[in-house]
């Protein structure tokens, strides 16, 4: 059962030039998992003996990395990733669906899966957390690679819908730039200006914008607020030149 008393502790591990993986622990069982190894050594630095679970939110390199060393240090580690992914994960044991849930120690995720960035994205999502890759940024959203506007706005639908308390993990530090954007996008948006303020102190002092909300993000993310396919379809076309 979950308890209320179990925390699961969640420590963002700066990775490569942007990235973040996200190092998971429940601390009443010690149980740990890693979302999106970029590379192995930092996140390797920052384990304390025992890893689990490798949870991959889909197959590019600067997401699944490090999953490789990992591995050669912890042999018994499961890999997640979606089932269409099977082949393109480094590792993969665990062939995850839309809508199954998985537990790290106490604590229950639920697989949402949300195709747009590429055809086997998944997002992680925990009571209060979600992480979720390339899908969603803070101010913005990931590249439509593989799949379609419409399938990624669908996505990113699903993700809006979740409640509003639910903290944000994203996968990259992007947030100065993709609040310019939204900016751009949103020019007399106000909780942008406080956000970019924000944000910027943040970046001064060297830390990481992480997490951000569902309920701010329905407030500042252009990508989340536009009501259609091709409302989307314009906003991404614009981003991906700007
Ligand atoms: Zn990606």
């Amino acid at each position: 059962m979950e308890s209320v008393l179990s925390t699961l502790e969640i420590t963002p591990i700066p990775c490569l030039r942007d990235n973040y993986a996200y190092l998971l622990r429940c601390k009443s069982s010690g149980f740990t998992a890693v979302v999106d190894p970029s590379e192995g050594s930092p996140v390797l630095a920052a384990l304390d003996g025992r890893l689990d679970y490798i949870l991959n939110t889909h197959h590019h390199w600067d997401h699944t990395g490090g999953n490789e060393a990992l591995l050669e240090a912890y042999p018994q580690a499961a890999v997640f990733g979606h089932a269409s992914d099977r082949g393109r994960i480094p590792g993969q044991t665990e062939f995850l669906e839309d809508g199954e849930t998985i537990e790290v120690g106490l604590h229950k995720a639920r697989i949402l899966f949300v195709p747009g960035h590429t055809t086997g994205a998944i997002a992680y999502h925990f009571r209060d957390d979600l992480f979720t890759g390339d899908t969603l940024f803070i101010a913005c959203c990931g590249r439509v690679f593989e799949g379609t506007a419409a399938m990624m706005h669908a996505s990113l639908q699903r993700l809006a819908a979740l409640s509003p308390q639910t903290r944000v993990w994203v996968g990259h530090e992007y947030t100065l730039a993709n609040l310019g954007f939204a900016q751009a996008a949103e020019p007399d948006n106000k909780d942008l200006v406080s956000t970019l303020a924000r944000a910027a102190a943040t970046r001064k002092q060297g830390l990481a914008t992480v997490p951000s909300s569902i309920e701010l993000e329905l407030k500042i993310n252009p990508f989340l607020r536009a009501e259609t396919d091709t409302d989307f379809a314009r906003l991404r076309s614009w981003k991906d030149r700007y």
